[in-house]
């Protein structure tokens, strides 16, 4: 995975030792916070970017206690104001998630879970499919691993076919990914 440089958000100096001292970000902080998104964002950099910082989250051991933090912290009504990746969920996917908490509803796994456990990262910025099956179900839709990339990744649907922008035959990682809309602009560089 591609270095970053930066300090965690979530460490500060000068207090009493916690949870944050185990965090898996520390030191990653432009990985967490690039450019304070609050949302999604729809460049391939920006989309890698998440990618690898809910990659780094599904491995940190205090995850649950980070996440609940977050929520606490920032509440269920809006997303707006918020940035960063946050034990694993953007801004706007723990809003989702405080609002199912409020009202008691079992969590379902998301679709970036499905995409954590199939795929594995490479350290060229590739991303490999490693399970055998090629199709995923979630909530009633099955989706390609190209689809479920992107699906996971991006708030709106593909226009036109999902094709891979580098040179590894069947590629996943996110910023790999194009569809027609992205194709017809000059990509950002990551
Ligand atoms: S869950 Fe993610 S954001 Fe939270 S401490 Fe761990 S690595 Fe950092
Ligand atoms: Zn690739």
């Amino acid at each position: 995975m591609k270095a970053y440089s930066g300090r965690s958000p979530l460490f500060t100096a000068d207090r009493p030792r916690s949870w944050r001292d185990d965090a898996a970000c520390i030191g990653l902080g432009r990985l967490f916070l690039p450019d304070g998104i609050e949302t999604i964002p729809s460049t391939p950099k920006g989309l890698r970017l998440v990618a690898d910082a809910k990659r780094v989250c599904a491995g940190c051991p205090v995850r649950e206690a980070c996440l609940t933090d977050a929520i606490a912290a920032e509440g269920y009504t809006d997303h707006h104001g918020r940035a960063g990746v946050r034990g694993g969920l953007t801004p706007q996917e723990r809003t989702t998630k405080a609002r199912r908490d409020k009202r008691g509803d079992a969590e379902p796994p998301t679709l970036f879970d499905l995409y954590l456990a199939r795929t594995e990262a490479l350290d060229d910025g590739h991303v490999r499919w490693t399970v055998k099956t090629t199709t995923v179900s979630h909530h009633g839709h099955s989706y390609t691993p190209r689809q479920l990339a992107w699906a996971c990744a991006t708030n709106r649907r593909p226009e036109g076919a999902l094709l891979v922008a580098c040179d590894m035959p069947n590629c996943v990682a996110v910023e790999h990914l194009t569809d027609s809309v992205m194709r017809r602009k000059p990509r950002a560089r990551a």
